[in-house]
């Protein structure tokens, strides 16, 4: 086996032990900034109370909120001048939060992500499309300056003109791509609008990521693209992409435990859930220096998969992302995450690329109204059949969230899409009235 970087190989060992020596030099590091003097402060914990990685236990957690009550400067732990790069979180739950690297962090970042595009097979010489959205996104230059690193012919791409992307795509021999997963689906289909099989480009492996999304549309992202798809994870308050990855066994994804250390806690108590369980990741940045973060609540759901990869990496893997905790709905009394419902949805071959879950009230009661896009090919079928399907999709859907959707089949390319992350839900709610 190939490896980008030696500590890949490290055993569990070596890591947990790294971890905890750069433990406690982050603390010491995170210090410097203003919001942790004082937080550390009311505890009166010191960089000498940490001996080993499970220590990490004793800190406080930081919130997004933190971080947000923070900005512009409470939390920069190197003197302006060394800063040179600022990122900026796409706010989808809500005021943006921003993030600063000094060089060294910007070089670690770059390191961290060319190991994972060479985890997947990317080498040195093939042409990288980024097909993301540049600017304050970090799956913009975050990707790129990883594919630069590793020594790929990098086309900053960005998202949008389906044609100029396909001419690229082509002219250059692209061998990989990065892209989030609902436009991967919407540029297949585009694609094959324009009369172009996306299977016959030459593009073998593509990166998805930074949206909840499930198997089964990696699935079809593989079959529409003509690909092996690869799940990216990162939060702009961890640099953004190259937080933890997929290797070639599509097993889980590997947290690179050299540079965080990963927690997975109850989302209500902030106790570590057992080994195996659901919860809330917590991250703390080891080596970042413009900005460290102590024991960040991502309100991302996952949880450690058991057992060793076979890739050899030691490195721990989560579990694909499940939702955000806030992503929860509660209806009639259940717990509802989106992508149960994707789930669902997309094991129906005559389902479409996209949908939109609307929740709303009818008679005081709150429902589940669900569009979804139906292939062409099926939307001309006659309306006995289609109502069928309605209604095996709405008994599959009850089976698994307890409530019963109605299900709305509507025309291709109907819905509204972005070329951005994906909006799944819409509450239409009277405010007053949501849980
Ligand atoms: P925002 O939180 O405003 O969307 P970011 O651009 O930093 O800002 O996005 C990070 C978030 O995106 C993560 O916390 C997570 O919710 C989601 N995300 C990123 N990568 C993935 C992935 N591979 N699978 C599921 N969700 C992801
Ligand atoms: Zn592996």
């Amino acid at each position: 086996m190939e490896y980008f970087d030696p500590a890949e190989t490290w055993s569990r060992d070596a890591l947990v032990h790294a971890q905890g020596v750069r433990l406690r030099a982050i603390v010491d590091r995170a210090l410097r900034s203003p919001f942790y003097r004082e937080r550390l402060g009311k505890t009166g914990l010191s960089p000498g109370d940490i001996a080993c990685a499970e220590d990490v236990g004793r800190l406080p957690f930081t919130t997004k909120d933190d971080v947000r009550a923070a900005y512009p400067w409470g939390m920069t732990a190197a003197p302006r001048e060394d800063l040179v790069r600022l990122h900026v979180s796409s706010g989808t739950t809500g005021v943006p939060v921003a993030v600063y690297h000094t060089q060294d962090d910007v070089d670690a970042w770059a390191d961290l992500m060319a190991r994972c595009l060479h985890m997947v097979g990317i080498r040195r010489g093939d042409v990288f499309q980024n097909i993301a959205g540049y600017g304050l996104f970090t799956g913009g230059l975050g990707i790129h300056y990883g594919a630069e690193r590793l020594g790929c012919l990098t086309i900053p791409a960005g998202t949008g003109n389906t044609r100029r992307q396909l001419r690229l795509l082509r002219d250059m021999q692209v061998a990989a791509i990065h892209i989030i997963p609902s436009y991967a689906l919407y540029l297949g289909a585009m694609l094959m609008d324009e009369g172009v099989d996306p299977r016959s480009l030459p593009v073998r492996i593509a990166l998805i990521g930074a949206e909840p999304h499930t198997e089964e549309v990696r699935q079809r992202i593989e079959y529409l693209l003509g690909v092996k798809a690869y799940n990216s994870y990162g939060l702009s308050e961890m640099n953004g992409p190259g937080v933890a990855f997929e290797c070639l066994a599509q097993g889980g994804l590997h947290v690179w435990e050299d540079a965080f250390l990963a927690e997975i806690v109850n989302p209500e108590t902030g106790e570590p859930v057992p080994e195996g369980e659901i919860g809330e990741l917590v991250m703390t940045t080891l080596i970042r220096r413009g900005m460290p973060l102590l024991r960040y609540r991502t309100r991302d759901l996952t949880r450690f998969l058991p057992g060793l990869c076979a890739c050899g990496r030691r490195h721990r893997r989560i579990d694909r992302i499940l939702g955000r905790v806030d992503d929860m709905f509660i209806v009639k009394g259940c717990n509802i995450y989106p992508l149960q419902i994707e789930q669902i949805l997309m094991s129906f071959p005559e389902v479409g690329e996209t949908y939109l879950i609307i929740l709303e009230q009818a008679e005081n009661m709150d429902q589940i109204r669900v569009q979804v896009e139906i292939r062409e090919e099926h939307f001309i079928e006659d309306m006995r059949a289609l109502h069928g399907l309605q209604r095996k999709i709405a008994a599959r859907i009850r089976d698994e969230i307890l409530v019963t959707p109605k299900i709305e089949l509507v025309e291709p390319k109907s819905l509204p899409r972005a070329e951005g992350k994906a909006r799944r839900v819409e509450d239409r709610r009277p405010a007053l009235t949501r849980p």
